[in-house]
């Protein structure tokens, strides 16, 4: 098996079909499987072996695309990075995962460390100007575009996508090829995708719910996929009606709200199917989207770790407010949080998953993996019941992390660097309510006495080494952070207390 099948599979049945467009550039299954070729080829011809670790940190364009099938024919393994990170998130991530070879963009280039980097050889540029770096066109033109995706093994790693931790540094989740083509088949068969949907993708492919749920599954059905760079309401209307097309929407609940009130049914007249993850979706969106619309908002869920989809809500058996029940091959419980055993039906405890979606561990960190699957049962951090009919419906979480418009912040990570600032005693970082993105970064500060810093400057700090979704939309400045007997910060108080009405700006 090898993932990068799929558009070889493409290739075969429905070569001159539109497999991607892109800003008015169309790319047949056969074009797109012929430079994912070159790519490979030419990656061969650099020495990259299998297991060689490629870092993908690119914007949604189609040279994303291109290299990450390359990649995955020669069993190399793909590490796509978020293009918003900073310069030393940047480092941590390349170091950890010992890339060899970077694709990126000039401007992103720009972003890396100048030293510090001593496993990357090459770096290669795919929009902007190549300077002293090789340009991915130059790089790929001499390639041969022949090539067959060479088997792999079911638990031969594909990719490895960083998630940030509880720890306070980003971990590099690992899939595997069969976790990544069980997923896909998963997800077909959820959305019933046929060879004859178009598909938006908005959604960032850096992350598991882009580049497996909406590309990879894409390309297996041999559909049409309408590449976007990133979401913003008018652009994907003007898509939607341009292409006039356009029957499967995949989308975070932070979309959906956006366009409730924005769409006009006829904008949205060719979507067949819609689909939510990656946070909750408020039941008041879901019910006033099927009373506009006329169709249900499926919801997933799923993290980076299970590939991405874990449960499902579907239409036929939909349940409002739930994230449905485990897909095929995937088990799903509850258990308790004093001893681990399953709870009963209505008791609150942890999600746990099992089955062929679950990562092989985080890269190079078997302390985490072991405390993350535990007798392979993967831990999630997310609290939840089930029913009596076995659907499951997420209550709280146990993981102190914010859920940002489905970008996910680690509040350590944004204190670890907030500490840095020369004028901070102590930090708490913690979620607060918002009505679009569901929630939002918050910092409580306590200064250093005789210290005179400002809100601003805090965040002026953060922007300089966080990426743009974890700065701190608002600091407050306190006496004290609020503790319990043994010291630890009380979170749930700090959130508690800024619970007032959900706001947005
Ligand atoms: P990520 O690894 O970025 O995909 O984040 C995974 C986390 O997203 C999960 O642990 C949940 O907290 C959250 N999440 C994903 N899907 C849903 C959903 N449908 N409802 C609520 N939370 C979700």
């Amino acid at each position: 098996m090898n993932i990068s099948q799929n558009v070889e599979r493409g290739c075969c049945l429905f070569p001159n079909k539109p497999a991607l467009i892109f800003e008015g550039l169309y790319f047949t299954y056969k074009q797109l499987n012929e430079m994912a070729n070159r790519f490979a080829n030419a990656l061969l011809g650099l020495g990259i072996e299998r297991g060689d670790r490629i870092a993908l940190l690119l914007p949604n364009i189609p040279e994303l695309v291109i290299s990450y099938l390359g990649i995955l024919k020669i069993g190399a393994i793909a590490v796509s990075i978020n293009p918003s990170l900073q310069s030393d998130e940047l480092k941590f991530i390349l170091n950890d995962c010992g890339a060899v070879v970077l694709v990126t963009t000039e401007t992103l280039r720009e972003k890396l460390p100048k030293a510090d980097l001593p496993h990357l050889k090459h770096i290669l540029i795919a929009e902007g100007k190549a300077s002293d770096a090789i340009a991915l066109s130059e790089f790929m033109a001499n390639a041969s575009s022949s090539a067959r995706a060479v088997e792999m093994e079911r638990d031969d790693p594909a990719a490895i996508l960083y998630t940030s931790g509880t720890t306070g540094f980003p971990k590099g989740a690992t899939l595997s090829h069969g976790n990544v083509i069980s997923n896909m088949h998963s997800m077909n068969h959820c959305c019933e995708m046929r060879p004859n949907d178009q598909i938006l993708l908005f959604l960032p492919m850096f992350h598991c719910f882009g580049q497996n749920a909406v590309l990879n599954s894409g390309l297996n059905t041999c559909a049409t996929i309408v590449l976007q760079r990133s979401f913003d309401p008018e652009t994907v209307l003007t898509t939607i009606s341009e292409y006039n097309n356009i029957t499967i929407f995949f989308g975070v609940p932070t979309t959906f709200i956006l366009l409730c009130d924005k769409a006009s049914i006829r904008d949205l007249d060719s979507v067949r199917y819609y689909f939510s993850a990656a946070a909750g979706l408020p039941v008041e969106i879901a019910k006033r989207w099927q009373d506009k619309f006329g169709k249900v908002i499926n919801q997933g869920y799923g993290l980076t770790e299970t590939s991405p989809l874990a449960s499902y809500n579907h239409e036929l058996r939909y349940k409002l407010g739930s994230i449905g029940s485990p897909i095929e091959n995937v088990e799903m419980k509850i258990v308790s949080l004093d001893d681990g055993c399953e709870v009963a039906p209505g008791e609150l405890g942890e999600i746990v998953i099992r089955g062929v979606n679950v990562m092989l561990g985080y890269w190079n960190r078997p302390a985490e993996t072991a405390k993350a699957i535990k007798n392979g049962w993967f831990h999630t951090g997310d609290i939840g019941q089930i029913d009596e009919l076995g659907y499951f419906y997420i209550i709280d979480r146990l993981k102190d992390m914010i859920n940002n418009g489905g970008l996910k912040v680690y509040p350590a990570e944004v204190e670890n660097v907030i500490y840095q600032h020369p004028g901070v005693a102590e930090v708490a970082v913690y979620g607060v309510p918002d009505s679009v993105l569901g929630e939002q970064v918050k910092a409580s500060v306590v200064l250093k006495p005789n210290q005179v810093v400002t809100e601003e400057q805090i965040i002026a700090f953060c922007y300089q080494k966080l990426a743009k979704y974890k700065v701190p939309s608002a600091v407050e400045f306190v006496s004290s952070i609020p503790k319990n007997p043994t010291g630890k910060i009380l979170k749930r108080l700090l959130r508690q207390e800024n619970s007032a009405a959900p706001s947005h700006n």
